[in-house]
């Protein structure tokens, strides 16, 4: 059996640490935005070289605060990709704006930026790149393009929390960078939390507001606000583990490079592309094949884990149906249907990996 991620032999190794830590904030009672989240917001924000971290709930309200707080609103449009996970979508649903979906680059699975000028409208008010599987959007081109339309960028890093573009980390780019710390993605708490980065001290502000209540003051409501804030234990979990984030990584990308080495000498196998413009994080290991059905049912028979992220890609799922209606998009159609996503986590063996081959091998050249 080997599993997508390994959550339980993680915490083995840094369970002394992460007890005492979660005992010590049970003594000290301060449960909400108490030291531990005040300290992981400095650690976090110093970690990704950015002015302001703001922790809030989750990556779904991350993305939402940071679409409400740049203004986005009713009438308004948002590019962004249809390759993703929901919640990239639902933030601009949430405002009322409508989400613009534009294809992908075959081989990174990111937004196409060579596609994204065709669908600006004079409605168009924001682009929201999503770093997916781990591997930064190409942001240069993207950034001058948003900069000459007057437009602005809020990153979805909710999957490559200390992925690199250039020298700089993904977050740290655009107006605002949204994380996610559900338990998979690459730092990941033990329930659910999230976070906004931004260099804009006003934004920052709005967004300290925005997630408690639109208050600064205790009981002085300045804006309608939220009930989005980290948890404490959550905190002492994550700087347990952000200490520890770079080898996570160098881990994902030690196993990654183990099966594209190999996979790379298959038939009907694509292995993920690296675009060599910085660091992929590899928060999901995806490759392609038009034999995908067959090899998820023979890694199924072998009790070793894989998934299909994406299967269908936004702009076919029924909650846009209205907005999307005739909408085609063959990249992320033709990915949607070749994709399989296979074990990837900082501890994963090379003997596991080897194993993992092995049944693919069976497939592709049986
Ligand atoms: C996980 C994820 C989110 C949402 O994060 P939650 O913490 O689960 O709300 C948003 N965007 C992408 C690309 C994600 O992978």
């Amino acid at each position: 059996m080997i599993p997508m991620v390994d959550l339980k032999g993680q915490y083995q190794s840094f369970k002394d640490e992460i007890d005492s830590g979660i005992l010590t904030a049970l003594e000290a009672t301060q449960f909400i935005l108490g030291p531990n989240v005040q300290a992981f917001e400095k650690e976090a924000a110093e970690y990704l070289g950015v002015e302001h971290a703001i922790s809030c709930a989750n990556g779904t309200d991350a993305l939402h605060l940071a679409v409400r707080a740049a203004g986005i609103k009713e009438g308004d449009e948002v590019i962004t990709s249809p390759f993703t996970f929901i919640a990239t979508a639902e933030a601009i649903a949430y405002v009322g704006a409508t989400p613009v979906f534009v294809d992908i680059d075959p081989r990174t699975f990111n937004l196409d930026v060579n596609l994204i000028e065709a669908a600006i409208t004079p409605r168009t008010k924001a682009i929201i790149p999503v770093h997916l599987f781990g591997q930064p959007v190409d942001m240069a081109p993207l950034m001058a393009l948003a900069e000459q339309h007057k437009l602005q960028v809020i990153e979805d890093c909710a999957q490559s929390f200390g992925a690199a573009y250039g020298d700089r980390m993904t977050s740290a780019i655009g107006l605002a960078g949204c994380h996610s710390f559900f338990p998979s993605k690459n730092l990941g708490c033990y329930g659910d939390g999230g976070m906004i980065t931004t260099n804009d001290a006003q934004l920052a502000e709005t967004l300290r507001m925005l997630r408690n209540h639109g208050s600064k003051v205790r009981y002085h409501h300045d804006i309608i606000g939220y009930n989005s804030r980290l948890d404490e234990l959550q905190a002492v979990i994550l700087r347990v583990k952000l200490k520890r984030i770079e080898q996570f990584n160098a881990g994902r990308r030690r196993a990654a490079h183990r099966y594209s080495a190999a996979l790379a000498q298959m038939p009907d196998v694509v292995p993920p592309f690296e675009d060599g413009k910085g660091r992929h994080v590899y928060h999901q290991y995806t490759l392609l094949s038009p034999r995908r059905d067959a090899i998820n049912k023979a890694l199924n028979e072998a009790q070793i884990a894989n998934a299909i992220y994406y299967p269908i890609p936004l702009h076919q799922q029924t909650a846009f149906a209205d907005t999307c209606a005739g909408v085609k998009l063959p990249v992320s159609e033709k990915v949607a249907a070749e994709c399989l996503s296979l074990p990837i986590f900082p501890e994963l063996t090379d003997a596991q990996v080897d194993q993992v081959l092995d049944v693919i091998r069976g497939v592709v050249s049986g």
